[in-house]
């Protein structure tokens, strides 16, 4: 399998070549030459295989460069009950009106993301180690993808990570789960300032091609392939959870922000799993759930974007979205050029031709959003009915997924974060505080490590050039 960009006619490249990479050099992003379909005989092997397993058959359908025993063995030391909790990895839980959720939250910072990062850890570690490279992980978070990233990079060879966060504005909750980090290869940088000087900090240092080059300065960002490509395989273990049989159909909710999650439903779709729909949803950003409506996309400034209580979802343009496009129109390279290295860049905007548009149903798309007093009442109504305490993202997830749910057909909505992330949220919606899993009671008090630095890429240049050799 090779790798093209969504922009360009480049030359196609192997997995092992664009893992550690973020966008082509063309601006576009990465994906396969083609989805490989599946057959009806090897999805009845698949739903016989625990989740390292299947996990082994989606992906080595896209790596080819990873001998296949080691591919298994990478799969089967991230995949493990330990990590994730139980043995199902992504066990679904039933509500009323044949309605499921599927819990992706529960590894190490309980939120979904770790189910991709997990694996990114191991897989980075494994190519460095056959590069004889190392890599430094420079990010910037606001809570949630930076402490993913530390608890999956944590303690692994060739890796180290310098992760900016702004200075006492995070939960304490957030800065506890990363702060109390003593792994050395672990740095944590609380920068005086809010987010945005962070992210400007990142920008700065990234542009500087020098510096990134002698440190070897690399990122672990949401549009990295192999984060897509994990992704993947919890949609073919959902399904088989939710059916007896694989000529059922199933629906899928999804709560959206930068649209890697539900991208890889899209790739699970593509690939022959029997989907039938994917309802997106958006919080009160609704950028995408208004290019499902109306067929235009239009990025959104900082001031238009809301600051919500589903804050992972609050963005202002969604960074996988280009990869969908590439699909929409027909995998035409010109036309993807044309809206996201031009119009966009030009106008903020673009608005897809009427049979450009007309197409996205046959991807199985459909779209709504949640607003704070939807996602209260979601929270409360589920608790009422049945005892089950969800997220405030999974609320905006199920309350879009009860509006398409057809009788007769699973709706499995993907659970995203655990209620303990979002506290204050749960006490507004049913006064109750929810329980943290037993490993990160008391965290708040445990012995913190980081550096507080001025908002100046210089110094934080410096720190890195200090600490980035053994
Ligand atoms: C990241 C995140 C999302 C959004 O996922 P995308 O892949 O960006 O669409 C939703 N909920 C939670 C809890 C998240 O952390």
């Amino acid at each position: 399998m090779r790798y093209i960009s969504t922009r360009g006619p480049g030359t196609p490249r192997s997995f092992s070549e664009i893992l550690l990479e973020g966008l082509a050099p063309d601006g576009g992003l990465y994906l396969p030459q083609t989805y490989p379909r599946i057959d009806a005989p090897t999805l009845a092997h698949w739903r016989k295989l625990d989740y390292a397993d299947l996990a082994f058959e989606v992906l080595s359908l896209y790596i080819d460069d990873i001998a296949a025993p080691q591919l298994r063995a990478l799969l089967r030391k991230t995949y493990t009950e330990q990590v994730f909790g139980s043995a199902q990895i992504v066990p679904l839980k039933t509500l009323q009106g044949g309605v499921f959720l599927q819990a992706l939250s529960n590894g190490p910072t309980l939120a979904f993301k770790d189910i991709a990062m997990q694996l990114l850890g191991n897989l980075f570690e494994h190519e460095l180690a056959r590069r004889s490279e190392v890599l430094n992980v420079l990010g910037a978070t606001s809570g949630d993808t930076g402490s993913a990233a530390e608890y999956a990079l944590r303690g692994k060879g060739g890796v180290r990570v310098f992760m900016l966060s702004p200075h006492g504005r995070m939960s304490p909750f957030q800065q506890a789960q990363m702060f109390s980090l003593q792994d050395p290869n672990i740095h944590n940088i609380a920068i005086d300032g809010v987010f945005d000087d962070c992210q400007d900090i990142v920008k700065t240092v990234s542009q500087d091609l020098e510096f990134k080059r002698a440190h070897h300065i690399g990122s672990v960002n949401s549009i990295n392939w192999a984060r897509l490509l994990a992704q993947v395989v919890y949609y073919f273990a959902g399904y088989f959870q939710a059916t007896r049989s694989d000529t059922e159909v199933v629906d899928f909710a999804v709560p959206s922000g930068n649209f890697g999650n539900i991208c890889a439903g899209h790739i699970a779709r593509c690939m022959g799993l029997p989907i039938r729909r994917l309802a997106l949803a958006s919080n009160e950003n609704d950028v995408l759930d208004e290019f499902f409506r109306t067929g235009t996309y239009r990025v959104r400034g900082a001031g238009q974007t809301h600051a919500t209580s589903s804050p992972s979802m609050d963005i202002s343009k969604a960074s996988n979205f280009e990869r969908f496009i590439f699909d929409l129109v027909g995998r035409d390279a010109q036309r993807t050029r044309e809206l996201f290295g031009s119009a966009l860049p030009r106008r903020g905007e673009f608005a897809l031709e009427h049979d450009e548009f007309k197409r996205v149903g046959d991807f199985g798309f459909v779209s709504a959003s949640s607003t704070h007093a939807q996602r209260l009442a979601t929270i409360a109504q589920t608790w009422k009915r049945s005892r089950v305490m969800i997220d405030p993202h999974t609320a905006d997830g199920l309350k879009v997924g009860r509006e398409f749910a057809q009788s007769g057909v699973p709706m499995i909505v993907l659970e995203t974060a655990l209620p303990a992330k979002f506290a204050d949220t749960i006490r507004e919606a049913i006064g109750i505080e929810p329980q943290r899993p037993a490993a990160l009671l008391g965290i708040e008090q445990l012995p913190m490590r980081f550096k507080v630095m001025p908002a100046d890429a210089q110094a934080v240049k410096r720190y890195i050039a200090q600490n980035c050799r053994p």
